[in-house]
This record gives C-alpha cells, sequence and structure tokens, in this order.
C-alpha cells in the first residue's frame, strides 16, 4: 500500500518534472530567437548604411559572440531563419540581405547552451529535491495510518479463523486514536458474543472446530433451528410411524442414498425393517442381538474403524447409529457410502444427524410404550390380533364409511371344527398353538386392509371391506378353509391337522347393522357346523327363518 503511494507520487513528480523541462526549454529558445532575430536585423541595418563592407564583417567577426559572418550571394530567403546546432554549441541565423543573396551570421551559442543546461539541471535538482521532501513527509504522516490498515486487514483475516483476540493499537490521536477504540470495542463485542454461541452450540451438537467457525456457526444455528422445528412437529404426531417417517424424509434430505431403518421391539424381541434403499448388507433382521451398535449401544462408523463390524456384507463404508434404546424401543440407522466425497460429506453432516436422532430418540420411546400399551387393550395376547373391544369400538365407523362410499363388507366368522378335542387330547398348551397357527394363516390370507378379530375362544371374525361382490368373500373364505386344512400343525412331538367351519355375511345385502352382520354371519357359520363342518355358507333369508332370530 505505501509503496504504491510512493510510486505514484514518484510518478507524478517525474512526469510533472519532464513537463516543466519541456516548458522551460521552448520558451527559453522562443526567447533565444527573438535575441539572435534582433541582432541579426541590427547587424543588417548598420551592414547596409556602411561603405567599406568587407572590413565591417571583418570588425563583427571578431567580436566573441560571433564565430561567423558572410554574405552568400544567389540565395534568397523572406524571413530570418534560425538554426540550432547543439553539437557545436553554434546558432546561424540566415536573413535575405538584397535581392542577390542573404547574410549568414553563426552565433557562439555556448552561453546560451549552458543557461539552458543549468536551467534543466536546477529544475531536476528541485524535482529530486522536493521528491525525497515529499517521501519523507508521506512516510511519515502515512507511515502510522497504513499500519492501521495493515493491523486490521490481519485482524479480519483471524476473525475469520474465529480468533477476536486481535486487538490493534496506535500512537496516533485524535480520529485516527477514536476509530481504533471502536473498532477494539468492535472486536471484544464479538468475542464475547460469538463465544457464547460457540458455547452453546457445541452443546448441542458434538462438532469439531473448523477452520471456518463464523460460517460453521451460522450453518449450525441453521440446522439447529430446523432441528427445533422438526422436534416440535414429531412431538404431535400420533404415532412412532410418522416419526420415523419424518426421519427417513430429513435422512434423504442429507443426500444420503444408501441406508436402512431398523426398529426393534425389546420387549417383543422381534427386528422389523422399517425402510431401506438399497441393499442392507448385514443380516440384522435376523439376528439383531449379534448388532454391534444394538449390543454396544454406540456409534459404529466403518471410516474410523476399517471393517469394525464383522456382519457388514457390502465392500462400502457405514455407519450405524442405535438411538432411543434402553427402554421398548430401539432404532438402528444405518447408513452406507462408498464415494470419497460423499463420506466427506457425511463426516460433516453426521453432528446433525446425530443431533435429529437425538431429538428422536426423546420422542418416540414414549409414543411407541404408549402404542404399545394401547395394543394391549385392542389386541388379544395370545394370537396377536384385535380384541372384541377393538371391534366395538370401530364397527359404527366402518358401517358408516361403507355406507357413505357405497361400499360392500363382508362379514366372516370362523370357528374351528372339534377344537375341544386338542385340548383333551394334548392338553390346552398345544390348544393354544394350534390357535395361535390358524391365527397366522387368517393374517397371510387377507389384505392389509381387511380385519381380523378374536371373537371368542376359538371363535374368529374378519371383516372383509370393500369387496366388489359376494362371490369374491366366498373365494376368500374357502382360500382359508383350504389353507386350513391343507396346514400341518407341530404341537411339541405330535403334529396334527385342523378344520374350520365359515358362515358369511354381506353388508348391505344382507345386513344393515354391524351387529346384525356379526349374527347373521354367525347363524351360517352354525349352518355350516350343522350340515358337516369344513365348509363355507353364505347367509340366506331361509337361514334367519329356521333360527327364529329377530333384530
Ligand atoms: P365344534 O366343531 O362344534 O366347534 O366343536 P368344538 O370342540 O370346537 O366346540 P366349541 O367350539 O364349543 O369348543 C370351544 C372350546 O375351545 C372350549 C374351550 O376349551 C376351547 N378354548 C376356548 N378358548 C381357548 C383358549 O384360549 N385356549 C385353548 N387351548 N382352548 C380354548
Ligand atoms: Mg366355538
Ligand atoms: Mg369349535
Amino acid at each position: 500500500m505505501k509503496k504504491k503511494i510512493l510510486i505514484i507520487i514518484a510518478l507524478i513528480m517525474i512526469i510533472s518534472t519532464i513537463i516543466r523541462t519541456a516548458v522551460v526549454s521552448f520558451s527559453f529558445l522562443n526567447f533565444s530567437n527573438q535575441l539572435i532575430e534582433n541582432q541579426t536585423l541590427l547587424i543588417k541595418e548598420i551592414l547596409e548604411e556602411t561603405n567599406d563592407k568587407e572590413k565591417f564583417l571583418q570588425i563583427i567577426k571578431n567580436s566573441h559572440h560571433i564565430n561567423d559572418i558572410k554574405f552568400i550571394p544567389d540565395q534568397k530567403t523572406e524571413n530570418i531563419k534560425i538554426e540550432y546546432n547543439f553539437k557545436t554549441q553554434t546558432i546561424t541565423s540566415i536573413a535575405p540581405f538584397d535581392d542577390n543573396g542573404v547574410l549568414q551570421i553563426t552565433f557562439s551559442g555556448v552561453d546560451y547552451f549552458s543557461k539552458l543546461q543549468s536551467a534543466i539541471l536546477q529544475l531536476i535538482a528541485i524535482a529530486i529535491t522536493s521528491l525525497i521532501i515529499i517521501i519523507l513527509i508521506v512516510n511519515y504522516y502515512l507511515t502510522p495510518y497504513l499500519e492501521i490498515l495493515e493491523k486490521i486487514k490481519q485482524s479480519t483475516e483471524e476473525i475469520l479463523k474465529g480468533n477476536f483476540n486481535q486487538k490493534i493499537e496506535t500512537k496516533l490521536k485524535g480520529e485516527a486514536k477514536e476509530f481504533v477504540d471502536s473498532y477494539n470495542n468492535f472486536l471484544t463485542k464479538m468475542k464475547n458474543s460469538f463465544g457464547v454461541i460457540e458455547e452453546k452450540y457445541t452443546a448441542l451438537i458434538e462438532k469439531e472446530k473448523s477452520k471456518d467457525p463464523l460460517n460453521d456457526a451460522k450453518e449450525t444455528i441453521e440446522q439447529l433451528a430446523n432441528i427445533f422445528q422438526f422436534k416440535r412437529l414429531i412431538e404431535d404426531d400420533a404415532t412412532s410411524n410418522s416419526i420415523l417417517n419424518r426421519l427417513i424424509d430429513i435422512i434423504k434430505g442429507f443426500n444420503i442414498n444408501h441406508f436402512a431403518l431398523v426398529g426393534i421391539d425389546n420387549s417383543e424381541r422381534n427386528a422389523l425393517l422399517i425402510y431401506s434403499q438399497g441393499d442392507i448388507c448385514c443380516n440384522l433382521l435376523e439376528n439383531f442381538e449379534s448388532c454391534r451398535a444394538y449390543r454396544l449401544n454406540k456409534e459404529i462408523n466403518s471410516l474410523k474403524f476399517k471393517k469394525i463390524c464383522e456382519f457388514h456384507t457390502c465392500k462400502n463404508e457405514y455407519i450405524c447409529l442405535p438411538f432411543s434404546s434402553g427402554g421398548n424401543f430401539t432404532g438402528i440407522l444405518k447408513i452406507m457410502t462408498d464415494k470419497e466425497k460423499d463420506q466427506e460429506l457425511l463426516q460433516q453432516n453426521l453432528p446433525y444427524i446425530k443431533a435429529y436422532l437425538n431429538e428422536v430418540s426423546a420422542v418416540i420411546e414414549a409414543k411407541y410404550t404408549l402404542e404399545i400399551l394401547h395394543n394391549q387393550t385392542i389386541k388379544d395376547p395370545l394370537t396377536g390380533l384385535f380384541n372384541r373391544r377393538y371391534l366395538e369400538n370401530i364397527l359404527p365407523t366402518l358401517i358408516a364409511a361403507a355406507q357413505r362410499r357405497g361400499e360392500k363388507m363382508a362379514f366372516l366368522m370362523i370357528d374351528m371344527d372339534y377344537f375341544k378335542k386338542v385340548n383333551d387330547s394334548y392338553g390346552h398348551e398345544a390348544g393354544d398353538i394350534v390357535l395361535k397357527t390358524l391365527s397366522n394363516i387368517l393374517k397371510y390370507s387377507i389384505r392389509k386392509s381387511d380385519i381380523a378379530i378374536r371373537y371368542g375362544g376359538e371363535e374368529f371374525l374378519i371383516i372383509l371391506q370393500n369387496i366388489k361382490s359376494i362371490d369374491d368373500a366366498v373365494k376368500v373364505a374357502e382360500k382359508i378353509r383350504e389353507n386350513v386344512q391343507n396346514s400341518i400343525i407341530d404341537i411339541g412331538e405330535n403334529s396334527i391337522k385342523k378344520t374350520v367351519s365359515i358362515g358369511i355375511s354381506i353388508f348391505p345385502d344382507h345386513c344393515m347393522k354391524g351387529w346384525e352382520c356379526i349374527k347373521y354371519a354367525d347363524i351360517a357359520l352354525y349352518e355350516a357346523k350343522r350340515t358337516g363342518r369344513n365348509k363355507v355358507i353364505l347367509f340366506n333369508k331361509q337361514l334367519k327363518k329356521e333360527t327364529n332370530y329377530n333384530a
């Protein structure tokens, strides 16, 4: 900066000196021309009036400032011409004399040239002296100001690295001192505020110090704001599933393309794949108890320790993050990556991902436990199917919805044939196994939108929603009947086969009220039992008459 200013000053001085020298030389020459012209005219006038011209010329030649004077015939000029010869240091004037010739006078120019030379030298000397003086003055007065600028430059470079201790000093007084003081005050304020910000956000997010802490703080605060909003959202979510779905969207938002989210029910001791994008690359679902992240309840990161997990089957790198462990629910987020660029990005985003998991942990356990409790009230513990209490709750809603949408609904009442015999021959526990097996057959024989209920001891009710025709309901019932008939049930040392009887009623073809439909299905079931068992009977009005039922 200082160098630049000095170079600019020197250039200005040099250019102005050159201009001044040129102006001085030009005016000097003009002035000289005037003198020579006057002298030439004077000599010419005297010579014209002189009788002995030769003698006069001789006399003039001896003059100390005229080197030569001669009359040149047969040459013509209208004005006086003056020529400078810098080599011989002479000035020659050629003036018209008469019609035949010109008068040529050669003056000695030594005096003129030396005066011009000394004038130019003086100009240069003045320029150099003033240049030195200006440089000294500028140096003296400007240096402290330039020093302030230099220190501010260094200090701001340090600020960008998060170092606010670079206070600056100056010997200057007045406005410069005030400026330095206010800059230092600003630094102190920045240091205090940023220190607090950094301390707070590092307490919330595990982050290592970065090379660009200011930008880092901005990014972290933005992320914290997002995490805060996320927390409020999931707190209001009704189910653990919706929380996990939001989490999946967040993970995708970090540009992670290969990951799996597994939920482990610690009381039921089973693992469920909640979501996966790409191969999960381990048998976490079948053997979650061996999972290192689950077992140790800590992050397993192959980017930090190569091949840390013996169960990982792919070549890519992986990070397994357990969350919300210790209660009924444990989540495992497994993130996989094979590109170095993605790995870098993942490492950068990892603190934020962990912060999100942390928020999920805090909320999901409570929601999951509530869901378990709720399920306990609406589900049968032996078979895991819905219980009668659940049926009571949803039946009016189901009927109203089907009525509104103009849809058909089928009620399948299912009862195992001669079930008592199982209990009597193999014991109550064997009976329970048979009931569990039957409920599993029911579960996989129906669609997700259909509802399977344990209606009584070994009586089950299935509600098929939105069926296209009565025939469809009969087909499903037949499929269930056949599936049961074809299943071999292992009860300890023995294997047995069982059959079921099924009664069907259709809403709104047979009945308009929920309980009426169930009753009619029961009537049809009774008919199936009466006419030989292991069969499907569709309700009809005749059956109603026979049983003398009054709704
Ligand atoms: P049917 O063909 O006429 O239906 O003959 P069944 O022997 O199946 O007769 P019924 O339906 O009346 O039998 C019900 C039996 O189911 C009575 C009871 O011992 C048994 N039971 C009810 N609930 C359970 C249960 O939770 N576990 C076991 N093991 N048995 C049960
Ligand atoms: Mg029964
Ligand atoms: Mg029975």
